[in-house]
């Protein structure tokens, strides 16, 4: 059985990160999506409510899991039997990050490959951090994060005002 661990901080999770999980879906007998705890100094969301969010946007994919570690990538993939981790490519800029990142995971596990998803053009632009700034402003966010979480992206934004 082919096992892919996505990860991320999902801060929360947009429809950029969506689109890569429906994606890689099809191509790996399961997905785990793997919330990391420590990647975000000041989250908006707790670990616990990212991992909600993600199951009630990913409720249609039955061979996608969600879950919250603090462990080390690497660590977490063997445990779960994991042989690829799966990241979304956006620009150029992602790429040197990403590559580093790529290498040293294959250091420390070497039976674990990572494997690059392009974003799609409609959201090339999108991330979590862009999404936070249009929220602060009130506009329309329908384009960026699922319908069913916007509501209580919303009012995350309105409580820490
Ligand atoms: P963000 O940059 O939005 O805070 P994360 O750290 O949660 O993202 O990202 C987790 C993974 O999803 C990374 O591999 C990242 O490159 C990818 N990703 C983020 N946004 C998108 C997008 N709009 N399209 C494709 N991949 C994305």
């Amino acid at each position: 059985m082919s096992i892919a661990v996505y990860p991320g901080s999902f801060d929360p999770i947009t429809l950029g990160h969506l689109n890569i999980i429906e994606r890689a879906s099809h191509i790996f007998d399961k997905l785990i999506v793997c919330v990391g705890y420590n990647r975000s100094k000041s989250p908006m969301f707790t670990a616990g409510e990212r991992v909600e969010m993600i199951r009630k946007v990913t409720g249609h994919l039955p061979n996608v899991e969600v879950e919250a570690s603090p462990e080390l990538l690497a660590e977490f993939a063997r445990r779960k039997g994991a042989c690829v981790i799966v990241k979304g490519l956006r620009a150029v800029s992602d790429f040197e990050s990403e590559f580093a990142m790529s290498l040293i995971n294959k250091k420390l596990s070497p039976e674990l490959d990572t494997m690059f998803l392009m974003a799609e053009e409609r959201f090339l632009y999108l991330s979590s951090s862009a999404v936070k700034e249009l929220g602060a402003y009130h506009a329309d966010l329908s384009d960026f994060l699922p319908r069913e979480v916007i509501e209580e992206f919303k009012a995350r934004i309105d409580a820490r005002r």
